[in-house]
């Protein structure tokens, strides 16, 4: 059961007081609290947690500073959706807007190799009006002799050259807890020229310390990949994790299952599941056409793979779009083959707003229908 306080519920108000005292002696139930940071207010959730089945709602909505009580079931707490539950489903960072109604594109390095190229692709996304980016510093490789990224070396750069351009978020993977503190340090060494959004890939979806890690910190939100070999609730779980250490600022991202299949991709692409997501959760969702697909393959139209999947995910409502540019892709230190060039970005911007506006168009004709089908 989550108990939702009126808007800006002081901790130290009398009547606050009264509703911990009162929750403090219910037998068998322990309570968790979050402060939800909005643009306007914050709001307090408590979460009961254990014996709630014998709580009776009304007599809940009655106590001090409640404003709304939802009973939930035990899937995805945090982060889920539960009956009668009108949570946001949307938080701001660093003046950017994420939600499960809106779309930003995150186009960037896989890798960053030099600052060079780190100015052109930065350069490139202001030119195209864009305020977020993908690079990655720090790279899980399969093979332990390939480049691991530069790691906290190029972050000073990276940073200082984003707030050169109005990049206001990164999304950056971490793949260890330390990596926090690094960004810290170079964000605070730079003077929060930008801000960072963590992402935890494919290969740490469960890795749960690192989860703790990156929940317990409220400065970052955070994107969660999809594990690539594990069923879809064992990923939704791993983001409800962010969410119980107290981060519920959370992207999911879509990339693509590993199959024995013979696919004609890297991975098989997963973006028919963006409403399943949003159904079952409040997280917005990102699709990554680039490590689905893996290559540059175009079919019969002339259309890469890498575009149509990306319209596929986003006439089905996508939030989010996490993908690889690079300069000189054929001098590019990881994923290459599957990188876009910078001369192409502007056609994937256009493809991407064609198919946002489908996908909106989609949303009116359902309405439509369904007031039609109401009268009938
Ligand atoms: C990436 O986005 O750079 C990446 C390594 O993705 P994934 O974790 O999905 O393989
Ligand atoms: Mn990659």
């Amino acid at each position: 059961m989550i108990l939702i306080l009126h808007p800006n519920t002081s901790s130290t108000s009398d009547e606050y007081q009264q509703l911990q005292q009162f929750l403090a002696q219910l037998p068998k139930i322990k309570t968790q609290t979050h402060e939800v940071k909005g643009a306007q207010q914050t709001l307090t959730e408590i979460y009961l947690i254990g014996d709630t089945a014998s709580l009776v709602l009304e007599d809940m909505k009655d106590l001090p500073t409640v404003e709304r009580v939802i009973r939930i079931s035990d899937d995805y707490r945090i982060l889920g959706r539960h009956k009668d539950d009108k949570r946001a489903s949307s938080f701001a960072y660093n003046g950017v807007t994420f939600s499960q109604d809106n779309l930003h594109i995150f186009a960037g390095l896989c890798a960053v190799d030099n600052k060079e190229h780190v100015e052109k692709m930065m350069q490139a996304l202001q030119s195209q009006g864009q305020v977020c980016a993908r690079m990655g510093a720090y790279k899980p490789r399969s093979n332990p002799y390939s480049f691991q990224g530069h790691g906290k070396n190029c972050l000073p750069y990276v940073f200082e050259l984003a707030g050169k351009y109005d990049i206001k978020v990164i999304a950056m993977e971490i793949t260890h807890d330390s990596h926090i503190q690094e960004i810290n340090q170079a964000l605070q060494q730079t003077g929060h020229p930008t801000g960072v959004m963590l992402q935890i890939g494919t290969r740490n979806t469960q890795n749960f310390e690192l989860l703790k890690a990156a929940g317990k910190q409220t400065n970052y939100p955070i994107l969660l990949k999809r594990g690539f070999g594990i069923t879809l609730e064992e990923s939704l779980n791993a983001a409800e994790y962010l969410a119980s250490e107290g981060n519920s600022n959370v992207i999911f991202a879509l990339r693509g299952m590993k199959t024995n299949m013979g696919d004609p991709h890297r991975n098989f692409i997963d973006f028919a599941q963006v409403p399943v997501v949003k159904r079952l959760t409040r997280m917005p969702v990102c699709i990554d056409p680039s490590h689905s697909v893996g290559s540059r393959e175009t079919s019969p139209d002339n259309i890469m793979d890498v575009f149509h999947v990306t319209a596929q995910g986003i006439i089905a409502g996508a939030n989010m779009v996490l993908v690889d540019f690079h300069p000189h892709p054929s001098s590019a230190l990881v994923d290459g083959p599957q990188a876009l060039r910078l001369n192409e970005l502007p056609y994937f911007i256009e493809d991407c707003v064609i198919a946002r506006e489908a996908y909106e168009k989609r949303k009116k004709l359902n309405i439509r229908f369904q007031k039609e089908s109401a009268i009938v």
